[in-house]
C-alpha cells in the first residue's frame, strides 16, 4: 500500500504533464491496485460480497481494459514518432520531395532486383537564376515548392520523385519503356509550361528541360545513367531549353 501511495504521488507530476496514453496507464494500474488491495483486505477482514463484486471484479475488468487502451496508445504513439523521424531523414526540408540520397539508395535496390526495368528523367528548372535576382530568394524557394508538388501530384503512387540538387529534380518511372517515359517527360514539360505559379505577391510561369533515359543491362550502373540523363539535359538547354530529349 505505501509503495502505491509513493508510486501515486511521484507520477502525480507526469500525470498532470503526461501524455493522455501515461495518464490512462497510470488511472489503469491504480483501478487495478486497489482492487488487488481491496481483495487482500478482503481476506482479512471478510468485507460484504457486494463490495467485493462491484470493486474487485469491475475495478479489476476496468482496471486492465485502461491499461490494453493505455498501451494501444503508446505504441501508436511510438509508430507515429517513428513514421515522422524517417520521414524527417529521407525527404528534402523545402520540397518534400525524396532526397538524393533516398533515391539512389531505392535505384540501387532496383539494380539488384532480377531483371530491372525502369526509366530515369532529370530535370533542371530554365532560368531559374532569374527568378531568384527578379523576385527574391524567398519566391524561389516557394517556386521550387511549386514545381515539387506539381510533378508530384502528376505522378504515380509507384514513380520516385526526388530533389537531385539546387533546382535539379529526378523522377524515376517504373516498369516503362523509353518511349513511354518520353511522352510522360513532354506531358509533365507542357504541364509546368501551361501552369501560373500563383504566389501572394507575384504570379509568373516557368519552363524546365528534362533529359530522359532507360535502364540497360549494358550499362546497369546507376552513376552511368545518370551520366546519360545529364548530357541529354545539356542537349536540351543548348537547342533552346522547355524541351524533352530522350536519345
Ligand atoms: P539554366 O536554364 O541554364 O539551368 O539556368 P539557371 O539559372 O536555372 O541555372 P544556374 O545553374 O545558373 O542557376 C541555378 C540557380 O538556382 C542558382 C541558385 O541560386 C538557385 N538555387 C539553387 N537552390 C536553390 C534554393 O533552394 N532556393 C532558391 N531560391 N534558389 C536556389
Ligand atoms: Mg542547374
Ligand atoms: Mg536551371
Amino acid at each position: 500500500m505505501a509503495g502505491t501511495v509513493l508510486t501515486c504521488i511521484v507520477n502525480l507530476k507526469k500525470f498532470k504533464q503526461g501524455e493522455r496514453s501515461n495518464q490512462i496507464l497510470f488511472v489503469g494500474f491504480s483501478i487495478l491496485f486497489t482492487a488487488i488491495y481491496i481483495d487482500a483486505l478482503d481476506e482479512l477482514f471478510e468485507f460484504p460480497k457486494i463490495i467485493t463484486i462491484v470493486i474487485e471484479d469491475i475495478f479489476q475488468i476496468i482496471g486492465l481494459l485502461m491499461i490494453v487502451y493505455g498501451i494501444t496508445l503508446w505504441l501508436k504513439k511510438q509508430e507515429t514518432q517513428k513514421n515522422a523521424l524517417v520521414k524527417l531523414a529521407t525527404t528534402d526540408p523545402l520540397t518534400g520531395a525524396y532526397t538524393r540520397r533516398y533515391f539512389t539508395d531505392k535505384v540501387k535496390e532496383i539494380l539488384q532486383s532480377e531483371k530491372p526495368r525502369f526509366c530515369i528523367l532529370l530535370f533542371d528548372i530554365d532560368h531559374f537564376k532569374k527568378i531568384n535576382d527578379q523576385y527574391g530568394h524567398n519566391v524561389g524557394d516557394l517556386a521550387l515548392v511549386e514545381f515539387s508538388s506539381l510533378m508530384e501530384k502528376s505522378s504515380r503512387e509507384s514513380d520516385l520523385f526526388a530533389r537531385w540538387g539546387g533546382e535539379e529534380f529526378i523522377l524515376l518511372l517504373p516498369h516503362i519503356a523509353l518511349s513511354s517515359a518520353t511522352e510522360k517527360a513532354e506531358q509533365l514539360r507542357q504541364k509546368l509550361a501551361d501552369t501560373v505559379i500563383q504566389l501572394p505577391e507575384v504570379s509568373f510561369t516557368m519552363t524546365v528541360s528534362i533529359g530522359v533515359v532507360e535502364f540497360n543491362p549494358v550499362t546497369p550502373k546507376l552513376e552511368t545513367l545518370i551520366d546519360i540523363a545529364d548530357q541529354r539535359l545539356y542537349k536540351a538547354k543548348q537547342q533552346g531549353r522547355n524541351q524533352v530529349v530522350s536519345s
